[in-house]
């Protein structure tokens, strides 16, 4: 992705653990590397269609002096937080907080943190087969659009399909969704536990009834073995409940562990015999 590189700002700020540092202040330096498309600037040469790498600069400015953090590891995560949800253009930031008057009491030129954050797509399942089901989709839909980490949130129809899993129960609605998000992996479950939470899920049977369901299909490319998050989600390719409402969103979705496009998982599954329990799943 092109980028916009901001090289050495000063700005000045009271961050650091010692008494002296929050009293008195001192230099900080910044080094911000804005990845964002330029071509539509730049075909355009129209500054309203990129980043005012102005704007950048004053606001990081502002932010650091407005804030006081105890380590450059927190000033560092949080203004680059901000600056994504600030100028929505920017897909993802490297920032580095350099700390060159830090109270070391040795020579050296500098010390820094370097992080790199930004928005990444992830497609959710959602189910329900308790109470008003429409209405607990409708709930977790609307607080998904809510959190301010979560962006561009895309939701496909909702089906009604018959349980999974061999547990007599009541039909699903089930659906799927698509969204940015700037939670990573883990903090993106946590609040999609939180919602399942405050829909008043309660985990007593495994594949049991449950008010809401919400379960991570992709995170970007990621992979991961993690039996607390595993992705792609290790048993979409036996559930038609999941791909059906995902092909609708995201056909082409490669699954970098089967091969296999969204598509393909759904037209294969589509094909084969039908099979009651499924084949293998870790829960
Ligand atoms: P569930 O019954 O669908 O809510 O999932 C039970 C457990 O599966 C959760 O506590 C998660 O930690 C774990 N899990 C593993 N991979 C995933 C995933 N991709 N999405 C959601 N939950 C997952």
């Amino acid at each position: 992705m092109d980028e916009i590189r901001i090289e050495n700002l000063e700005v000045y700020g009271a961050h650091g653990v010692l008494a002296g540092e929050t009293r008195n202040g001192q230099m900080f330096m910044i080094n911000a590397v804005l990845k964002t498309k330029l071509r539509p600037a730049g075909l355009a040469d129209d500054l309203s269609l990129s980043t005012h790498y102005g704007h950048v600069c004053q606001f990081m400015n502002r932010y650091l002096r407005e804030h006081t953090f105890l380590l450059i590891e927190a000033a560092a995560e949080h203004l680059a937080g901000e600056v994504l949800l600030r100028f929505p253009l920017v897909h993802s930031i490297v920032l580095e907080l350099k700390k060159p008057h830090a109270p070391i009491g040795l020579p050296f030129s500098s010390v820094s943190v370097k992080i790199e954050r930004g928005w990444e797509k992830a497609y959710l399942g959602i189910g329900s087969n308790m109470g008003d089901k429409q209405n607990f989709l409708d709930t977790a839909v609307r607080k998904l659009k809510k959190n301010p980490r979560i962006k561009d949130v895309r939701c496909s129809g909702f089906i009604s399909t018959a349980p999974y899993g061999g547990v007599e129960q009541d039909d699903f609605l089930n659906g799927a969704i698509e969204l940015q998000t700037l939670l990573p992996p883990y903090e993106l479950l946590e609040f999609l536990h939180q919602l399942e939470g405050e829909a008043g899920r309660e985990r007593n049977v495994r594949w049991g009834p449950r008010t809401l369901d919400l379960d991570i299909l992709f995170y970007g490319d990621l992979v991961s073995g993690d039996s607390v998050l595993t992705l792609p989600h290790p048993d979409m390719a036996n559930r038609e409940f999941v791909l059906k409402p995902l092909d609708e969103l995201c056909p082409w979705q490669y699954n970098p562990v089967n091969g296999k496009t969204v598509r393909q998982m759904l037209r294969e599954l589509e094909e084969k015999p039908y099979i009651d329990t499924p084949v293998k799943s870790s829960y």
